[in-house]
């Protein structure tokens, strides 16, 4: 699998995916609906959708799309969750899917590279909290000469990703004005027309905890990486339960950028509180 993950298959499994989120949370929580419609992000930036992990394995086609693709699949489902409730209101949904079977749990010591991707939960103690620290998830380019825009996801610790080739509209105009295909100078030259635009990026919080699984604090940490209402919402010392996917990642202090050496990470869909 290349670093570069996509689902596979025709757009028709794309939609089927955004219909079946769509039907399980008009089904299941029409009260979080409810809830939003009298909130606003300058009381709550963040809502944080709880969906019992049970309600998606009953639907097969999730299911198996949660499983195999679990980021992908949430992030299909925070794009149902946006266009769901931008008509009530402006706070950000966040999917946190919760209750994993305990076939999902795995120690720490018993993950290797093979689990990448893996749906996991982790029952740790927390040793140590990172600093809080911002991503640029989403980048806006804008095209100097026509101002198309164009967003292009980006992932953590990664090279900043730019747009697959030149803005469309400046590259069929100028076919259209040619008559025929753009020399590769003239590419090139349109292509650097899409510049990085701050404002309109999005840049989400993160932080790294540094936990050991409960019952050996002897053995080996793993990096947890928490995102949005997660972030500097836990201490040193707390048991909490990870909900994830296990994530490989260049080591942190990496001196040359091509470093193939990778550690692994668990990426948190959701923690839950172990009393
Ligand atoms: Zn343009």
């Amino acid at each position: 699998m290349s670093e570069e993950r996509h689902i596979p298959g025709p757009p028709s499994e794309l939609a089927d995916t955004l219909n079946h989120w769509r039907e399980l949370f008009q089904h299941e929580h029409a009260h979080d609906f409810k809830a939003l419609k009298v909130l606003t992000s300058l009381e709550q930036a963040i809502f944080s959708f709880y969906v019992d992990y049970a309600d998606i394995d009953k639907d097969d086609l999730l299911s198996l799309r949660f499983n195999e693709y679990p980021e992908e699949t949430v992030e299909r489902a925070n794009e149902v969750l946006r266009s769901m409730s931008s008509e009530y209101t402006d706070v950000r949904c966040v999917l946190r899917p919760l209750n994993f079977p305990d076939e999902k749990i795995k120690k720490i010591s018993d993950l290797r590279m093979r689990n990448r991707g893996e749906l996991v939960s982790l029952i740790v103690r927390i040793h140590e909290v990172g600093p809080r620290v911002g991503y640029l998830r989403k980048a806006l380019y804008t095209c100097i000469a026509c101002g198309h825009r164009e967003e292009v996801s980006q992932r953590v610790a990664r090279e900043r990703k730019r747009p697959r080739g030149p803005c469309t509209i400046c590259l069929e105009d100028a076919e259209r004005a040619l008559g025929e295909q753009v020399s590769y100078s003239l590419y090139k030259r349109l292509e650097s027309l899409m510049q990085l635009t701050a404002e309109g990026s999005f840049y989400q919080d993160i932080q790294y905890l540094n936990v050991h699984d409960v019952e050996s604090k002897d053995g080996q940490p793993i990096q947890v990486l928490v995102d949005d209402e997660y972030v500097d919402g836990y201490k040193t010392g707390e048991v909490v339960r990870v909900n994830g996917v296990v994530y490989i990642d260049p080591i942190p202090d990496r001196n040359f950028v091509k470093d193939t050496r990778r550690i692994l990470q668990v990426r948190a869909l959701s923690i839950e509180q172990v009393s």
